[in-house]
């Protein structure tokens, strides 16, 4: 089911939360998904105009959390490419567009955005099917894929092997607001197969950077980036957008005394950019004439798809397990601040 309520949205920024299900039986037993019954009364509701979904009898309280939309647990990727597509269209039209997915590791922000089945390799297949029909109405579109992660602050290209790395830079076009990153390897993904051997490739490099490869990805940012040229031959129209899809560093906040050295600057990087990005979607949607896109990485590579004309959504995603309650109302309450 879609529910066709974007019309009445504030402003370009959407928040939606997806609750992941669970996993095993031994996941069962810690689970607190259901609906409690009324005498004990006390739980989270996280709400979108159509459904609810409730998490737990944990205290007294009821926690409310309303969002754009919510994904219960038996929800399927295809519903929520549903929800994305125009989106994606928008990127066709010449918008530039931000899709993160938030939340603490094993919520399930990889296995929606990146996985065999999730919004990455959908998106690219819409973008197909719409660029061979729209090319009966004389478009041509090129579409260029790169794919950078975002590390302890600094940028890396997950398409070019370790050893022949250089260094990346951000370049603003100011005048046409489109970004491009220097030294960056760009991917023309001129049929269907091409995107999963680029999926493949950033896996394979990501693996040689880091022994722990897990581990690492739910340290960084990774940004798969979709350049979208479009070209009337009849009209002469051009258009140009971006599409950003964005599978953000776990969240879950480490505490400063169980780490140190390396680790220690890892989490404050990750603590830091994933408050900065908090804050400019926050400053965005209160029309804030300053907005701090300098003061992340992250935030500074995806600046001009960050406000202006730009889309943007944020999926919250939360787990459905009791240990994981606390840094689930975490998450909740970071979604409701940008919502
Ligand atoms: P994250 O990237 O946030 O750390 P993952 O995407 O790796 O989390 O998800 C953790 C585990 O849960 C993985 O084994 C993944 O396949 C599984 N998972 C997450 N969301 C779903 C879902 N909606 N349906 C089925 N399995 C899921
Ligand atoms: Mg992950």
């Amino acid at each position: 089911v879609l529910f066709n309520k974007y019309q009445e949205l504030k402003g370009n920024i959407r928040v939606m939360c997806r609750v992941r299900p669970v996993l095993s039986p031994s996941e069962g037993d810690a689970a607190m998904i259901g609906f409690p019954d009324e005498k004990t009364s006390a739980q989270i509701d996280v709400t979108g105009p159509e459904e609810r979904t409730s998490l737990g009898a944990i205290s007294r309280r009821v926690l409310p959390f309303e969002f754009d939309r919510v994904f219960p647990p038996a929800v399927h990727n295809e519903e929520v490419f549903g929800e994305i597509s125009q989106l994606v269209q928008s990127a066709l039209d010449g918008y530039n567009v931000c899709i993160f997915c938030y939340g603490q590791t094993g919520s399930g922000k990889t296995y929606t955005m990146s996985s065999p089945d999730g919004m990455i390799p959908r998106a690219v297949h819409m973008i197909y099917d719409t660029i061979t029909k729209l090319k009966e109405k004389s478009w041509t579109y090129t579409m260029e894929g790169s794919f950078v992660e975002v590390y302890n602050e600094e940028l890396h290209d997950l398409l070019t092997p370790g050893k022949e790395l250089k260094r990346l830079e951000i370049r603003h076009d100011d005048v046409r607001k489109q970004t491009t990153v220097l030294n960056c390897k760009t991917v023309a993904l001129d049929s269907p197969d091409k995107v999963e051997i680029m999926l493949g490739e950033a896996q394979r490099n990501r693996t040689v950077a880091a022994t722990k490869a897990n581990e690492r990805s739910s340290r960084s940012h990774s940004v798969f980036i979709l350049k979208l040229i479009g070209e009337n031959s009849a009209t002469h129209e051009r258009c140009e957008g971006t599409l950003n899809l964005v599978d953000l560093a776990g969240s879950e906040r480490l505490k400063h005394s169980q780490v140190e050295g390396e680790r220690m600057r890892e989490t404050q990087n990750i603590n830091k950019s994933l408050a900065c990005l908090g804050d400019v979607i926050e400053a965005l949607g209160k029309g804030s004439s300053h907005i701090p896109y300098r003061n992340s990485k992250l935030t500074h590579l995806l600046q001009y798809s960050l406000g202006g004309n730009s889309k943007t959504l944020m999926f919250v995603m939360v787990s459905p397990l009791e240990a994981h309650l606390k840094e689930t109302i975490t998450s909740l309450r970071f979604a409701t601040k940008v919502h």
